[in-house]
């Protein structure tokens, strides 16, 4: 395994990501005890910086942990860090991504360390891979799992152990992405709740549904700004409970995140989504996400 050579961000210090190591006492490292951010780079412009930032100081507060950094510290971190990446020309798109944790304490204790351990900050870039264009005209396939996630999916821990799983049902299926469907229990309906990493739309009859927000799933930012666009371009739009039922007689479904950005599902557990073909409204979504990107997030705007 090749780390590259670009400069990252440990504890007040940049240096070459190959250089930086943590402690094994990290309580990132023995107990998954920290928060993390994914922020997309367009054309060194950080998109929704501000919310971002404060996704993750809501994450810390829902995790008992103080923010080490104000708002304008973590900001002259992230473009710093932008700042100093030179394996790219100006136009590539990058993502930084930050980790905090409770740091570094002795002996291994699940309750909180002593008042004073200092969290540990780490940030490093990475060239922002987006899907190949076929994908956008083409969509992908994608499966279901039970979600057996905790109460909390809201606070972006780094955690991820079940996300991990579930993602990894999608590689050995060769498809994109595993959808997580949550037992509904007593009789209730299963619900369909997001990606191992995405957030989940589907169209039916012309009707563009997803979940509401809640402590069941991670709105991402790009969640929030397809609900926006939507909208901004009166598409009929309805936020609540999407049961499994729901997910499998769509006529469209689509993933969303920073990095696949809006991609069709047209195939979901073998099965022809629709017609098997990206429809009509991802067409629409997606047009309308490809120019909010050209023109708003390339420059910087909100
Ligand atoms: N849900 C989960 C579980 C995720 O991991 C992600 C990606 N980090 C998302 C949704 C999408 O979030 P965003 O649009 O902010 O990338």
């Amino acid at each position: 395994m090749q780390i590259p050579h670009l400069t990252a961000y440990l504890n007040g210090r940049f240096a070459p990501l190959d250089e930086l190591q943590i402690s094994v006492l990290d309580r990132g490292f023995l107990f998954g005890d920290g928060v993390y951010e994914m922020i997309p780079v367009y054309s060194r412009c950080a998109f929704r910086l501000d919310e971002h930032l404060a996704r993750l100081g809501r994450s810390l507060a829902e995790i008992g942990m103080d923010n080490p950094h104000d708002l304008a510290t973590w900001r002259q971190i992230v473009l710093d860090l932008v700042a100093r990446q030179d394996f790219c020309d100006p136009s590539s798109d990058l993502s930084v991504y930050i980790q905090v944790t409770r740091g570094v304490a002795y002996p291994r204790n699940h309750a909180f360390p002593a008042a004073g351990t200092i969290p540990t900050v780490f940030a490093f870039t990475d060239p922002l891979e987006v899907p190949p264009a076929g994908l956008f005209t083409q969509g992908v396939a994608a499966v279901t799992t039970r979600d057996l996630r905790w109460q909390r999916c809201d606070i972006k821990a780094i955690s991820l152990l079940a996300n991990v799983l579930a993602k990894q049902q999608a590689v050995e299926a060769g498809v994109a992405e595993t959808i997580l469907l949550r037992d509904g229990g007593h009789g209730e309906e299963n619900l369909m709740i997001e990606g191992a990493a995405s957030n989940i739309f589907i169209v039916k009859d012309g009707v563009i549904f997803a979940p509401a927000a809640s402590e069941l799933m991670l709105a991402g930012i790009t969640y929030e700004l397809i609900i926006e666009l939507a909208q901004a371009h009166d598409l009929p739009l309805k936020l609540g409970e999407v049961s499994e039922a729901m997910l499998r007689d769509a006529d469209e479904v689509w993933l969303t995140s920073s990095s696949k950005e809006i991609l069709a599902i047209v195939v979901l557990d073998e099965r022809p989504v629709g017609n098997g073909k990206p429809g009509p409204i991802y067409q629409q979504m997606l047009s309308f996400y490809q120019t909010y990107k050209a023109t708003v997030m390339r420059r910087g705007e909100e």
